[in-house]
């Protein structure tokens, strides 16, 4: 049996049914619309590079990608940029959490692009020539990697602008440095609106899939990113991804992935396949509990790890 005949007949179910009776973590306070989650809710979607698209009960579940967009934003600032985004944003873990206001020293670019200070200048770069423009060219790229027109929960967008006080200090900080180049507002408000798109695991799960395919959806066709940007990005999940979890999550899961604090962590395994599981409760490194116990133990009966040895 291949892979591809292994992930067609794998049970997410019984996966699902496996990780349920985990209950430690808590879900984020940050805004009312995510700390209203059902801490019960856990479905996983899993996606094979031949585009067949399997998911687990309540792979149905409507949630906003939050953090996990980073990845895809980061790969339309580099499509868009001819990747001279690297010069704007660094590539190096920082070992502290998501929204620490710290720049990289020497340079006051944002660390790396999976953390706040990083999206917040990629989506700054993207291809538009006014905030509501770059917001479109998200919405657009974002549906392509999905493979379907995806919605931006306005509530949720207005709340991470109303309650987005960190975020603007360190839009405020990049512009203090030059590196970021537009007004804070703008940058907190394309960032938000990208954090509010509505996915689903299995939405979230082929957006993986894109980017493990090397650019293209594997159930549209349509190639969204040239295949040195998806490279470059998995690459930058695998080494920042999980902000300060990044080392234990690559030796107990070793899969290049994105975590985000409404509980969805996106998985792109280069040449295998894509996956999300989305579970509300969260470790004290904003990832969510089920999603990486799920992660660890899919990667093992796939042997999906990177450094698997023989
Ligand atoms: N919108 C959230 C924020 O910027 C995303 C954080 C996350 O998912 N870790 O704070």
């Amino acid at each position: 049996m291949n892979l591809a005949d292994d992930v067609r007949s794998y049970d997410l179910d019984a996966l699902r049914e496996r990780v349920l009776p985990e209950t430690s973590g808590s879900v984020t306070e940050s805004i009312p619309q995510l700390a209203e989650a059902d801490p019960d809710l856990c479905g996983i979607a899993l996606v094979a590079l031949d585009g067949e698209v399997r998911t687990s009960r309540q792979g149905e579940a409507a949630f906003s990608i939050q953090s996990a967009v980073k990845p895809f934003v980061f790969a339309l600032a580099l499509q868009d940029t001819g990747r001279a985004a690297l010069e704007r944003v660094g590539i190096e873990p920082t070992g502290e959490a998501f929204d620490a206001v710290k720049l990289e020293s020497g340079t006051g670019r944002p660390p790396n692009p999976m953390v706040n200070a990083g999206a917040l200048l990629t989506s700054s770069i993207v291809d538009g020539r006014d905030a509501g423009a770059r917001s479109e060219r998200i919405a657009a790229g974002l549906s392509a990697f999905a493979g379907r027109p995806l919605q931006v929960d306005e509530e949720v967008a207005a709340a991470e602008q109303r309650l987005g006080d960190r975020n603007l200090a360190l839009a405020h900080l990049m512009r203090s440095e030059g590196t970021l180049r537009v007004e804070a507002e703008d940058a907190i408000g394309v960032y938000g609106r990208a954090c509010a798109t509505l996915v689903d695991a299995s939405a979230l799960a082929v957006m993986g899939a894109t980017l493990a395919s090397g650019g293209v959806n594997p159930c549209t066709g349509e190639r969204v990113v040239s295949p040195e940007v998806a490279r470059d990005v998995i690459s930058v999940m695998a080494t920042c991804g999980v902000y300060d979890g990044s080392g234990r999550w690559m030796r107990e899961v070793g899969v290049p992935a994105k975590s985000s604090v409404s509980g969805a962590i996106v998985l792109a395994s280069p040449g295998f396949l894509g996956a999300a599981i989305f579970s509300p409760p969260l470790d004290d490194q904003g990832t969510s509990v089920r999603g990486h116990r799920a992660s660890a133990l899919l990667s093992a009966d796939l042997g999906l790890h990177a450094f698997r040895v023989p």
